[in-house]
């Protein structure tokens, strides 16, 4: 069983599922989502953050680099400043272990399976009195299908509400069938429903993961749809045109529909992760609130009962929540 890095276990979580979540993130995606706001858990490997802002070029990093990938060399005063060559690293990890600001930090813990599981049943009582649990979430839970099976099942033993996170991306069925039992919702990215569109830019075919979602509803699992809407990829009228004619089929049969406007948040992590010529968002300006309005609405007038924009404690237009017309709100 391929045992995934952890990139963070984040407690008290409201938007990953309902209730108070534990949400476990693994490191590690098959998609190259060019507007990714947690580049961090895209590749499976170990990484590390250089915080610019808290390095003092005391040198103790570069003193036990192996590999020459850091380097202390004259500033533009008189001072020294750090130069990090990252295509020299061997993610040995010792820089890390040496800095004593916080200028260093790995991204990607090994855990075991029990250590995860101690973590998030510690959380216990909050999810029994929220009606939450635990979510699995990435990168995506279903590049390591095994693990992710064998901690649902173990979190299940426990009668905690299991979610995971997940694009849906296998091209083979068999991946996800057997989580069926242990998964109490299944919360699915849906990118684009431009099957050309998804390939060139996700790089990654669309078929198989409208296949996946499919299966699961025909398998009555439980679904919400996550829709990260982006600027200029998947934002036109056309593109709300699509999601709501293809999502109104399953109107009555998927547990909602999450809108998730893009944000800017992840443009700082690339630039530490040595990584800022891969963000090509830059400059790109969040979409107003108001511009996902017609996407909000169409869903909700094709039947689907529970759309919100910004995820399940962001501004909702169910009227049936609400008990009132209440068009968009803020329930946060
Ligand atoms: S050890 Fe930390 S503070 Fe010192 S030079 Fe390296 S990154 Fe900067
Ligand atoms: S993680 Fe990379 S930069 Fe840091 S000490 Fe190891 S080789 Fe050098």
């Amino acid at each position: 069983m391929k045992i995934p890095l952890i990139t963070e276990i984040q407690r008290f979580s409201l938007q990953d599922g309902p209730g108070f979540r534990t949400t476990v993130f693994l490191k590690g995606c098959p998609l190259k989502c060019p507007w990714c706001h947690n580049p961090e858990t895209q590749r499976p490997v170990q990484e590390y953050y250089y915080n610019q802002a808290r390095c003092v070029s005391c040198g103790r990093c570069t003193a036990v680099c192996p590999t020459g990938g850091s380097t202390l060399v004259p500033g533009p005063g008189k001072d020294m400043v750090l130069q990090l060559d990252r295509s020299k690293c061997i993610n040995c990890m010792r820089c890390v272990a040496v800095c004593l600001t916080e200028g260093r930090e790995s991204v990607g813990q090994a855990m075991s399976l029990e250590d995860i599981l101690q973590e998030v049943l510690s959380d216990e009582p909050f999810y029994r009195n929220s009606g939450g649990g635990v979510t699995i979430s990435g990168g995506d839970p279903l590049m390591y299908p095994l693990f992710t099976l064998e901690l649902a099942k173990r979190i299940k033993e426990h009668k905690v509400h299991v979610a995971i996170e997940t694009s849906c991306f296998p091209k083979d069925w068999k991946t996800i069938q057997p989580l069926l039992e242990y998964v109490d919702l299944f919360i699915i990215d849906l990118k684009s429903m431009n099957p050309v569109k998804h390939e060139e830019v996700i790089c990654w075919p669309l078929q198989p993961i409208l296949d996946n979602f499919e299966r699961l509803i025909e398998s009555k699992a439980n679904v919400r749809i996550h829709i990260p809407v982006v600027p200029g990829f998947n934002d036109s009228p056309q593109d709300f045109a699509d999601y709501i004619s293809y999502l109104e089929q399953f109107a009555d049969r998927i547990k909602g529909v999450d809108i998730l406007n893009y944000h800017v948040y992840g443009e700082g992590k690339y630039i530490s992760l040595g990584r800022a010529k891969e963000y090509q968002y830059k400059g790109v300006e969040e979409n107003p609130p108001e511009k996902v309005l017609p996407l909000a609405r169409g869903l909700k007038l094709a039947g689907i009962s529970s759309v919100t924009i910004g995820g399940l404690v962001g501004i909702t237009t169910s009227r049936e929540e609400h008990g009132r017309d209440a068009g968009m709100r803020c329930v946060a």
